[in-house]
């Protein structure tokens, strides 16, 4: 029996960074992971460039049962801290778009930087290694694993979300926590392409590969509006807008989609077009594209063979009255569609839900059911937008297990 003071499974972002913590403030660690290659999914984020984190994290960039649990954890491990630790270890970066933190080179600088941290912790590595089971005693956690039987009073999991399964993601972390009562919140794959019925999607089809600047918003009351592109797939939607959107999505309501490139509701861009429709001479077809000059011209075509856009298409602008501009306007500030599906774990960046929050304290992600228990990372149902909220959030949630386990 190989004792420690903490077991952490799952050496992705937020069990390294625990890890590493722990470690460095003086505790025996074991860092145990299945994978035979070390943190993948850090690896093939952001394009392989790893969106490290976000200049600016706040709870509300995260979707949780509980919108306020991530606040403590955020606070406790910021950006900035995270920042100084890439920028100890040289590591150049750039800002993208909207505070979003890239590598300039690739995903590994980080993988490399967090190996080095857990070196640094002096950090026992248990790879790759599986367990096949947890047991507690009331104060040690014994697991067996294939590296032989491991003892500790602190137990972390942190074997993330279910996404990506072909790199090692499983449901190990949501199974471990119902083996000690705790509930778990539904889960869905989430920042994900949305697929859409063959008969509605044939209008759409030949538009696979069109991309075009939008404001979406998924299906939820409280879903807000993301300012992102929008991408054409053969099989559906995609791109920055609609991942977004799909988080906030539930099967059979529609996602909204503004798409004619500035904040104006339906009523006011009808406004808009009936003022743009005096004097002009032009086919209705002619004009309808003067309208969105933003739009790729393949665009401009499928998208007067909609049924809704029939009282346009083919007609003379002096003809385009209320009756036609309504149904054109809602189309354009509002498109409404209903998605059939999404693509799933497999293409899925993030999941919704997993390990409830109402069991874990926010102050020290530790179990409200059972003492020196973690839940850390995405395991937990607390789930970022796209742009880094994802990462700063392992990286917070695994820094504040640690610093907890350490009395800090
Ligand atoms: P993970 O990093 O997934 O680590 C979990 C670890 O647990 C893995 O190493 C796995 O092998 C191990 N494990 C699982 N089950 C077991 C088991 N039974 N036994 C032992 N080990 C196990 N987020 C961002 O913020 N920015 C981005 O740019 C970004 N890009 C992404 C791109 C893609 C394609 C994907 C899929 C995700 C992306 N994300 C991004 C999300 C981000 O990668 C995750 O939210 C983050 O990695 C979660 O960290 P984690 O430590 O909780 O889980």
């Amino acid at each position: 029996m190989q004792q420690f003071d903490v077991v952490v499974i799952g050496a992705g972002a937020a069990g390294l960074m625990c890890a590493a913590k722990a470690g460095q403030g003086g505790l025996r660690v074991a860092l145990l992971d299945h994978s035979e290659k070390l943190a993948e999914k850090i690896r093939i984020s952001g394009g392989g460039r790893c969106n490290f984190t976000n200049v600016n994290v706040s709870e509300e960039n995260f979707i949780s049962e509980n919108p306020r649990f991530a606040r403590a954890a955020l606070a406790r491990y910021t950006p900035a801290d995270f920042i100084s630790l890439v920028k100890q270890y040289n590591i150049p970066f750039h800002e993208k778009h909207k505070g979003q933190l890239f590598c300039d080179r690739k995903s590994d600088d980080i993988i490399d930087m967090l190996a080095a941290e857990c070196n640094a912790g002096k950090v026992k590595w248990f790879r790759p290694h599986s367990v096949s089971a947890v047991e507690h005693d009331g104060t040690q956690f014994k697991l067996a694993t294939t590296a032989g039987p491991l003892q500790a009073r602190h137990l972390v999991v942190a074997t993330g979300g279910l996404p990506v399964p072909k790199i090692g993601a499983t449901d190990f972390g949501m199974k471990l926590a119902k083996q000690f009562g705790h509930s778990l919140v539904d889960q869905r794959p989430a920042l994900v392409p949305l697929t859409f019925d063959s008969a509605l999607w044939e209008p759409f089809v030949e538009l696979a590969g069109v991309a075009l600047p939008v404001s979406s918003r998924g299906s939820e009351p409280l879903a807000p509006w993301f300012d992102e592109d929008l991408l054409f797939t053969h099989r559906g939607l995609s791109g920055p807008a609609v991942l977004q959107a799909s988080t906030y999505w539930n099967p059979g309501k529609p996602i909204t989609l503004n798409l004619c490139g500035k904040p104006v509701d339906a009523a006011e861009l009808q406004t808009e077009l009936l003022q743009a429709t005096l004097g002009a001479r032009a086919n209705a077809d002619n004009w309808f594209a003067a309208q969105v000059p933003h739009w790729p011209k393949r665009l401009v075509q499928a998208w007067l063979k909609k049924p809704e856009l029939q009282a346009v298409a083919g007609r003379k602008v002096a003809e385009l009255g209320k009756k036609q501009l309504g149904p054109l306007a809602q189309a354009l500030a509002a498109w409404q569609v209903v998605p059939s599906g999404t693509e799933g774990y497999k293409k899925a960046e993030v999941m919704r839900g997993g390990v409830s929050t109402a069991d874990l304290q926010p102050k020290t992600l530790e179990s409200r059911k059972i003492p020196g228990l973690y839940f850390i990372g995405e395991v937990v149902d607390v789930t970022g937008w796209l742009g880094g909220y994802n990462f700063q959030w392992a990286w917070a949630s695994g820094t504040t297990a640690a610093l907890a386990i350490l009395g800090q």
